[in-house]
């Protein structure tokens, strides 16, 4: 299997060779050549696998300079009960008739990041041991992304991590979670300052190119092929649950940021999983509802990007979404440049209204899209308890709702839970007048020790800290 850029690049690449990469040399993102199809005699065979084996089978398909022993025992090692609670890995709850929540959020750190992120720690420290090299991963984080990272890449060898955050404004559970690691290879720099200086701390030193190399200077952001690959593993998952049979189509829907999680299952509906629709369920941060609506991409400037209820949507532009429109436009990287790299250059938006390709996105690709406030939140997370006593948490509630406007009958619907309740517990509280239950081994961690250091916003104390840890 072959990777090649959205914006048409001539290279074309292997997995292990885009694995420690982000955006492919000419700006664009990596996509396999073809999507492997998968025909019902497979989806029997898939059917009744666990869940390892299942995401062996699919991750296979894409990966092919990594002996099949190996990519085995890699899976078998991080899709365990131990990790992520129960032998299903991502069971499947009936809240009513034909709806379901697909929990992806029993990983170390309560969110579905956790799903790709405990992957890319194992394939990370394979590769890196193979090729006897060592990388040190450069984030900024407003919660769950840099928690998950943490928590998927300490201890492994070869790998350090330097994670940034806004000083004071996560949740005090969510710095808890991550200053309370001890690990040595793992460094908290909270920076006094916003999410947006830490974004830019790391864009300025991953533009020093001598730093970079001289420090081997990588991330783990959504772009990554990788974690989207591991996110393949459980729509299958999903679907088998779902379902009694092969011919039956199952409908997904997704609260989406950077289009991520949702282009995931994209991949899968292009392999052949029998997907009836893809809903992307946005918070007031609409930019993606907005386009599935009309048509227009219309990038959002920092101050027009809401702090909203369900924190991890709040995005300004959806990192991972060139590479549906990429299908979208029918693979023509003449045509995806045009909009992403001079459209949106130029003007922050383009626009497919009147173009044949945009009515595509719902008739041939199956995507369908809804929009949720604070409001609709709460009003979910009340309903959810009181009708079938089940808490979620404000993103999977921003999926509930956008879920609800497109059922279709006889078609089930299962609603992606992309976090546990307890992470966003201020917002339960405000719903519902009661904390959250906490899972055990994460009673009493705010009064834990703390391992973080302070900097300020500025990208040469975040250097010199590195360059200083490095040894
Ligand atoms: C990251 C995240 C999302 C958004 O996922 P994308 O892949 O960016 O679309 C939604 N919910 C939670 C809880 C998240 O952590």
């Amino acid at each position: 299997m072959n990777y090649l850029s959205t914006r048409g690049h001539a290279d074309r690449k292997r997995f292990c060779e885009i694995l420690l990469e982000g955006l492919a040399p000419d700006g664009g993102l990596y996509l396999p050549e073809t999507y492997p199809q998968v025909d019902t005699a497979t989806l029997a065979k898939w059917r009744t696998l666990p869940y390892a084996e299942l995401a062996f089978e699919i991750l296979s398909l894409y990966i092919d300079d990594i002996p099949a022993a190996d990519l085995k025992a890699i899976c078998a090692k991080t899709y365990t009960a131990e990790v992520f609670g129960t032998d299903e890995i991502v069971p499947l709850r009936e809240l009513e008739d034909g709806v379901y929540l697909e929990a992806l959020s029993n990983g170390p750190t309560l969110a579905f990041k956790d799903m790709a992120m405990q992957l890319l720690g194992n394939l990370f420290e394979y590769e890196l041991a193979r090729r006897g090299a060592e990388l040190n991963i450069l984030g900024a984080t407003s919660g769950d992304t840099g928690s998950a990272a943490e928590y998927a890449m300490r201890g492994k060898k070869g790998v350090r991590v330097f994670m940034t955050s806004p000083d004071g404004r996560m949740s005090p559970f969510q710095q808890a979670q991550m200053f309370s690691l001890q690990d040595a290879n793992i460094h908290n720099i909270a920076i006094t300052g916003v999410f947006d200086d830490c974004q830019d701390i790391v864009k300025a030193v991953s533009n020093d190119l001598a730093f970079k190399r001289k420090y081997r200077i990588g991330t783990v952001n959504s772009i990554n092929w990788a974690r989207l690959l591991a996110q393949v593993v459980y729509y299958f998952a999903g679907y088998f649950q779902a379902t009694a049979s092969n011919d039956k189509p199952v409908s997904f829907t997704v609260p989406s940021g950077n289009f991520g999680n949702v282009c995931a299952g994209h991949v899968a509906r292009m392999m052949g999983l029998p997907i009836q629709t893809l809903v992307v369920a946005t918070n007031e941060n609409d930019v993606l509802d907005e386009f599935f609506r009309t048509g227009v991409y219309r990038v959002r400037a920092a101050v027009d990007t809401h702090e909203t209820s369900s924190p991890s949507m709040d995005i300004s532009k959806a990192s991972n979404f060139e590479r549906f429109v990429f299908d979208l436009v029918g693979r023509d990287s003449a045509k995806l440049r045009q909009l992403f790299v001079d459209d949106l250059g130029l003007t922050g938006s383009f626009d497919l209204s009147a173009d044949p390709a945009f009515k595509q996105a719902a008739e041939r690709f199956g995507f369908r899209s809804g929009r949720s406030t604070h409001a609709d939140r709460l009003a979910m997370i009340r309903d959810t308890e009181k009708r079938f006593a089940t808490l979620i948490d404000p993103h999977t509630a921003d999926g509930l709702k956008a879920a609800r406007e497109q059922l279709t009958p006889g078609v089930p619907m299962v609603v992606l839970e992309t976090a546990l309740p307890i992470k966003f517990a201020a917002t339960v509280v405000e719903a519902l007048g009661e904390e959250p239950a906490r899972p055990k081994k994460f009673e009493g961690i705010e009064a834990l020790p703390k391992r973080v250091v302070q900097l300020p916003a500025d990208a040469e104390a975040v250097k010199a800290y590195i360059a200083e840890h490095c040894d």
